[in-house]
């Protein structure tokens, strides 16, 4: 590994100072599970790691009720699985935390670290120099993909590794942006790119810029959410595919739903028109197979691919059912 200067800011401004406009020399470190493998294998070669930890803060759970919740970006992944109001009405969120590695990695690993953690694509953390690395091409194409993406890929095929991310979208989030003197709020939906906007980064993240909460809104009354992920080990994996689910019920009927893939993109796939047809539905056994079969429509698999759209659909069906007690 490179050697590398350790820099521990006292406040956010320091930090962001600290950082400054380029990428590769200088990034923030938080719990490091996944920055130091990265920087083990010479994927980033920093000269300087500014270690969030340091600032005071950044780790808390809030809740404010009929408002939102509030989680520090530095808070551990375990602190979120097994926080009760989380569990109670944030519940796709602390069952997407609850699956996300192993309890060790979750003991280290923060929601913010989570969320801008880098691609897990083989070629990538390999030694291939492929277009993400700065190479011609995607190794994945005429390669083996049996885990790249289905859809929004082009012309590099990662998909995005964050469970977290995916619960966060479902509920609709908002991430508090330090960016040098001022904070800004992002909704979730739009911090993530595709690589056909930049084959560089998964984020509209800038260099100086410091990710220091996460909010979610307050869930309506009669909102019910829940994540299921598809990974092919019992033990620590990434999803394979996973979905994340958050639906507005009146009785039987529900008023609104929202519904995001997870394993099949290279950002969290809101799946547009299974959120629009769920609109008004009463769920039965029957209507839920009918609603799942319009999912993925437009979905490109790769040769080894294409067992992640019958997935898909199947783990949405079992979340459907059990969100709807069938
Ligand atoms: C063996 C293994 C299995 C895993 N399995 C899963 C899994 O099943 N599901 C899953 O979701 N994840 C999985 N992960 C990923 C793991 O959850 C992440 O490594 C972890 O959440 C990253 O958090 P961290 O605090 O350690 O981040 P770090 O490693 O410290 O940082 C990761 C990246 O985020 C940036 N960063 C960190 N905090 C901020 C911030 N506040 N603002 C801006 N940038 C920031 C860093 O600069 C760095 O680029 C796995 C990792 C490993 C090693
Ligand atoms: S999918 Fe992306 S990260 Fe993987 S080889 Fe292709 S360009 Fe590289």
């Amino acid at each position: 590994m490179k050697n590398f200067t350790y820099f521990q800011p006292e406040n956010l401004k320091d930090a962001a100072k600290q950082l400054g406009n380029n990428w590769k020399d200088r990034l923030l470190i938080a719990g490091g599970t996944d920055l130091l493998g990265l920087m083990k294998h010479n994927l980033e070669r920093p000269d300087v790691l500014i270690n969030l930890k340091s600032i005071a803060g950044l780790e808390k759970i809030e809740y404010l009720p009929g408002k939102e919740l509030r989680i520090g970006a530095l808070t551990k992944i375990t602190d979120i699985a097994e926080h009760p109001v989380i569990r109670e009405k944030f519940t796709a969120l602390a069952e997407a935390a609850g699956q996300v590695a192993s309890p060790q990695l979750r003991n280290m690993g923060t929601i913010g670290g989570n969320i801008c953690q880098r691609p897990r694509c083989w070629y990538y953390r390999g030694d291939f120099n492929c277009l993400r690395k700065g190479g011609d091409i995607c190794f994945a194409v005429e390669g083996r993909n049996k885990f790249h993406c289905i859809i929004g890929g082009a012309p590099c095929f990662i998909v995005h590794p964050s469970d977290l991310a995916v619960a966060l979208q479902a509920l609709e989030a908002k991430l508090i942006i330090f960016s040098g003197k001022k904070s800004k709020s992002v909704a979730i939906k739009d911090f993530f790119v595709l690589p056909d906007a930049d084959v560089y980064r998964e984020n509209i993240l800038k260099p100086n810029e410091i990710i220091t909460e996460i909010h979610i809104p307050e869930p309506a009354s009669g909102c019910q959410s829940g994540y299921l992920k598809f990974q092919e080990r019992e033990v620590w994996d990434f999803a394979t595919v996973s979905v994340g689910v958050s639906i507005k019920k009146n009785a039987n009927f529900i008023e609104t739903g929202l519904v995001v893939f997870g394993g099949v993109a290279p950002r969290p796939w809101i799946e547009q028109k299974i959120s629009q047809a769920l609109t008004g539905t009463i769920l039965k056994e029957n209507t839920i197979s009918e609603l799942t079969d319009i999912c993925l429509q437009d979905a490109e698999p790769l040769e080894e691919n294409k067992y992640k759209v019958v997935l898909a659909k199947n783990l949405l069906k079992n979340l459907l059912m059990r969100l709807n007690n069938i």
